[in-house]
């Protein structure tokens, strides 16, 4: 799947849609998510311009992987919500439900945030 450089991931970046940055250095951004699942739910992306986790993990550099993972840790670090703990999640493609086909990993936290994986509903 190419990169659509319409989405709304893209745009964020090129500062063409407006995001409550929270975190941004050479290889990532963080902000909130505009629709939060918990009291803490903060989106963090990589700059480059990778469709998922797929095409990230096999195509971004060494030094992307290595700056884009350091910089969740940091953002979780910045949230303070290393004591009390914090999901990862990044959803690939169809069966995952992903929305914006830029990779990001979303970080949950501020709450018991419940099972790994609930069961879909009937
Ligand atoms: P995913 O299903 O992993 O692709 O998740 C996409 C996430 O992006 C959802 O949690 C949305 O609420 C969030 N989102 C979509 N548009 C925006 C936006 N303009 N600013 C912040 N978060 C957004």
């Amino acid at each position: 799947m190419p990169y659509d450089t319409d989405n709304v991931f893209a745009k964020i970046l090129r500062g063409e849609i407006p995001c409550e940055t929270i975190y941004e250095d050479e290889f990532a951004i963080a902000f909130d998510d505009i629709n939060p699942q918990s009291p803490v739910h903060v989106l963090v992306l990589p700059k480059g311009e990778y469709v998922s986790m797929d095409d990230f993990t096999a195509n971004a550099s060494d030094a992307e992987i290595a700056g884009f993972f350091r910089a969740v840790g940091a953002v979780a670090r910045q949230l303070d919500v290393v004591g009390s703990g914090y999901r990862i999640l990044a959803n690939h493609g169809r069966d995952a439900h992903q929305e914006v086909p830029h990779f990001h990993m979303h970080i949950f936290a501020g709450r018991d945030v419940g099972p790994m994986i609930r069961p879909p509903r009937p």
